[in-house]
């Protein structure tokens, strides 16, 4: 596995500061290839799903292109969906952080669409939109098309599978001639090799070679997690399975830094390795490592290439990893020298499916699992705990305690069994309220197969047609959650809005019970909130003309589609 830096990409500055700040080690395999040939200005095409850095593979080079000074559109990127929209927006928005003057707009249906032309009216130069939306503003003219040098379509093949196609083909067609077109597919069924065959100029090809690897003799569990309960499952985990050495793999080297961070504040022996350290403190955190006194390794790829520690019990894959090569030599840090080994891996959302690529390429399995609940880490913790009150009643002498112990019976109203269970109950530390849904066990990777992204003509959905506009996308999202609704709130952490305060108004205005509100995904300007879908109806009703923090929200049903 070749590294390539993004300073070795010819980057500006401003862009390379920016994913400095990301925490970006190094560029993702798609990204290696994908930035020098759209920089070249060259046509692409890039065969890559979520989960592969694909957003600032296209989003770098086209950054690069934008001129700050014009205030015209300059580029357009076509999404399926309003959150993949609002996702790809924050993706380049952050890229583009130290570059003044660039606007970047999300436009889906079911916004305002004044609000919209007020936007691009303020000189927006990318706009990222649904395809529907997209030939609205085309119509009313409010989007010009006459400076546009880009165009991009990002997860191509969802958009055809929801019905997308004629309006792909309208839009391209009333694009300049004289322009750059990117097309950013997980799969080339007929009809987008059709369209990169009809508008696009000599495309290069980007995806990445997978060569044949041997996946390691290791068992492989998966968690469907949220991200703000991440830390808590792995250290359910850690508890669990007590492994003596375990590392935990992450995709930046901000990651590294917060769960080490995070682990260390909850009294585990935790050290990070990543690019940013100098050899001294690498040779530090490797021998503490080696000799056991740190017992969990957080490491990015890049950082822990070239580690060779035979006894490490556990890997933890915390960010699934960016390509299926980086999946294999992960879990190969385990189970060496004829020792059992162990990988777990924590997938948030629709990176379920690329857990289920990688599967599917590694020939492997990876067996879905619920999170330990509390009780199960109770009754581990009192089994060990037990085993140590064994060992001293075998080993020392109890002499002194046994005669404390009998002076309390004595005096106070309780039994000897009552101070034993006590004592326990005190070493064993604060029991917490449950935070963890853990009665659901993952879903199988391989059920996945009837309603995800198919490799190729395998899959059961419908094909470009109309009728099938919404389908997959609503089933798979049906499938994530069936009984829940999800929610969209027009403000979001600029507006100094935080989750709680989308709880508190939730609850508050409808009355359900807060525990009862499901994920609450907080943007920039917006946020999606599931509620139970029995409730739904009676929460958009509550929520008519409601303030949070004083400010007026629209809530409305976020139904997945583009329009
Ligand atoms: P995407 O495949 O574009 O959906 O990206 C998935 C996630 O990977 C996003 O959170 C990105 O910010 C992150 N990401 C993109 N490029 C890199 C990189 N080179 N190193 C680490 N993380 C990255």
């Amino acid at each position: 596995m070749e590294t390539i830096r993004f300073d070795e990409l010819q980057l500006d500055e401003r862009i390379l500061r920016a994913v400095t700040d990301m925490g970006f080690e190094a560029a993702s395999p798609i990204q290696a290839q994908a930035i020098p040939v759209q920089m070249e200005g060259r046509d692409v095409v890039g065969q890559a799903q979520t989960g592969t850095g694909k957003t600032a593979a296209f989003g770098i080079p086209l950054l690069q292109k934008i001129n700050p000074d014009s205030k015209k559109l300059q580029a357009i990127a076509l999404c399926p969906t309003r959150e993949l929209a609002i996702q790809v927006a924050e993706e380049i928005r952050r890229l583009s952080k130290y570059m003044h003057g660039i606007k970047v707009l999300p436009i889906y249906g079911g916004q305002d669409i004044t609000r919209q032309i007020r936007g691009l009216k303020e000189g927006t130069q990318i706009v990222i939109g649904t395809p529907g939306r997209v030939m609205d503003h085309m119509r009313r003219k409010t989007i010009r098309c006459d400076h546009i040098h880009t165009v991009i379509m990002d997860e191509a093949d969802e958009m055809l599978n929801m019905g997308f196609l004629e309006d792909m083909e309208t839009i391209l067609s009333q694009l300049p001639e004289e322009r750059q077109t990117v097309m950013f597919s997980a799969t080339m069924p007929a009809e987008i090799q059709n369209i990169a065959r009809q508008f696009q100029k000599e495309p290069v090809t980007v995806k990445v070679v997978k060569k044949e690897l041997t996946v390691p003799k290791v068992t492989q569990y998966y968690y469907e997690v949220k991200p703000k309960t991440k830390v808590e499952v792995m250290c359910r985990l850690l508890d669990m399975y007590a492994p003596s050495l375990s590392i935990a793999f992450c995709n930046t080297k901000r990651q590294v830094d917060e769960l080490v961070q995070d682990l260390q504040g909850r009294g585990y022996f935790a050290e990070g390795l990543h690019g940013d350290l100098k050899q001294i403190q690498r040779d530090r955190v490797m021998s503490s490592f080696r000799s056991g006194t740190t017992e969990i390794l957080v490491a990015t790829d890049v950082a822990a290439r070239g580690i060779d520690v035979d006894n490490v019990e556990a890997v933890f894959n915390y960010d699934i990893p960016q390509d299926d090569e980086y999946y294999v030599h992960r879990i190969g840090r385990t189970g060496r020298a004829g020792k059992e080994g162990i990988a777990f891996s924590f997938v948030v959302g629709r990176e379920v499916y690329k857990l289920r690529d990688i599967q599917r390429y590694c020939k492997t399995k990876i067996i879905p699992q619920a999170v330990p609940s509390l009780d199960d880490i109770t009754a581990i913790k009192a089994e060990k705990i037990m085993e140590q009150v064994m060992e001293q009643i075998r080993e020392s002498d109890l002499t002194k305690m046994v005669s404390l112990i009998e002076r309390a019976v004595l005096t106070e109203e309780c039994t000897s069994l009552d101070v034993a269970a006590a004592l326990l109950k005190l070493s064993m530390g604060e029991e917490n309220e449950d935070i963890i849904d853990s009665s659901r066990p993952a879903r199988s990777l391989d059920d996945l197969d009837r309603y995800g992204r198919d490799g190729g003509g395998r899959g059961k959905g419908n094909r470009g047609g109309r009728d099938s506009r919404g389908s997959r996308y609503g089933r798979e999202v049906r499938e994530e959650r069936e009984d829940m609704a999800r929610l969209f709130v027009n403000i979001g952490k600029n507006q100094n809005i935080r989750p709680g305060d989308v709880l508190g108004a939730v609850a508050g205005e409808s009355g359900i019970s807060g525990k009862l509100v499901g994920s609450i995904d907080m943007y920039d300007n917006y946020t999606f909130v599931e509620v139970p879908r029995e409730y739904a109806g009676a929460v958009l009703k509550a929520m008519k003309d409601v303030k949070i923090k004083g400010k007026n929200v629209h809530v409305e049903k976020a139904n997945g589609r583009g329009r």
